[in-house]
């Protein structure tokens, strides 16, 4: 049984066939390929995107999809995760998307399924799908010639889950990363770091992955406070002028702290692109692992 826990189970040949599939679903038109089918998703953390893209993508395809109410589901009556799980897949879905605030929950799940199991993200880890439509977008925006293209990953790298799985996912492309974060964001890496975003960091990049400081991760107050972040690292006009470049971020934004209201704005950031392209990313991603396995 084939899973998505990390943008790893899939092979760059097999991602590049997944890209031309979301481009053809990129028309939003209705298909039926998962006529038939039925698709859980149970998140136990927040999401705005993530889940209602998922849900968009099955229904595109003429999946069913049942949404489990968490806040209303036995997990407040202590019943374990594997329990409610085990109860799940007696129901015989056709595929399982899951989040959860802690690392490593989705891959221990999928080993007790019998059904493709879709991380949809888990604590600091993993956020695949995110990872694979940010890279449909740069990959689109440059018709396919990501070799050697820069990219900035900038914020709470260390705490980011998209910011892991995008690391693992890029390079694999031949994109040239550098990490952007004051100390206590920066994660242990072998990758370029900078702990400035400056002007010259600017004229060098192709593309800007801005990301939201992860606050419900941190376990103590670790910097004085956002509004001294976004000082030295929200991405404004001043900063980005008239560079040609892109502009990613997965949402949700912190207005003026990640990305000034007039950037948000501008023709260069590409944040809703991604939200559509995410839906086409998806529906690849589930005809995939469903009719595959
Ligand atoms: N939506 C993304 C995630 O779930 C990014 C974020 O929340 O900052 O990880």
């Amino acid at each position: 049984m084939r899973h998505l826990i990390t943008t790893k189970d899939f092979h760059k040949n097999e991602i590049i066939e997944l890209f031309k599939e979301a481009k053809e679903f990129l028309d939003e038109k209705p298909r039926d390929f998962l006529k038939e089918k039925s698709i859980t998703t149970i998140f136990f953390e927040n999401s705005t995107r993530t889940h209602s893209s998922f849900e968009t993508a099955a229904k595109r395809l003429g999946a069913k999809v049942l949404r489990l109410d968490v806040s209303k589901s036995s997990s407040s009556k202590g019943e374990t995760l594997y329990d409610t799980a085990a109860n799940l897949d007696a129901m015989s879905p056709n595929a399982i998307i899951i989040r959860h605030a802690n690392s490593g929950v989705p891959q221990i799940l999928a080993s007790r399924m019998h059904c493709p199991v879709v991380n949809g993200g888990d604590g600091k880890h993993s956020h695949p799908t995110q990872a694979l439509l940010d890279l449909f977008t740069i990959y689109e925006h440059f018709q396919g010639n990501t070799e050697g293209k820069k990219i900035l990953i900038v914020g709470d790298i260390k705490n980011s889950r998209v910011a892991s799985s995008n690391i693992e996912l890029l390079s694999q492309f031949g994109l040239d990363i550098t990490l952007v974060a004051p100390p206590h964001f920066m994660p242990n890496s072998s990758l370029r770091k900078s702990y400035h975003l400056n002007k010259e960091l600017i004229e060098n990049t192709d593309i800007i992955m801005s990301l939201r400081t992860q606050v419900e991760r941190h376990e103590k107050m670790i910097y004085a406070s956002l509004k001294d972040y976004a000082n030295d690292f929200c991405i404004n006009s001043k900063l980005i002028q008239d560079k040609k470049l892109i502009l990613l971020h997965p949402g949700p934004v912190n207005r003026n702290i990640d990305i000034s209201d007039e950037v948000m704005k501008d023709q260069r950031a590409l944040i809703l692109k991604q939200v559509k392209n995410g839906v086409a990313i998806r529906m690849a991603v589930l005809k995939k692992l469903i009719l595959e396995n």
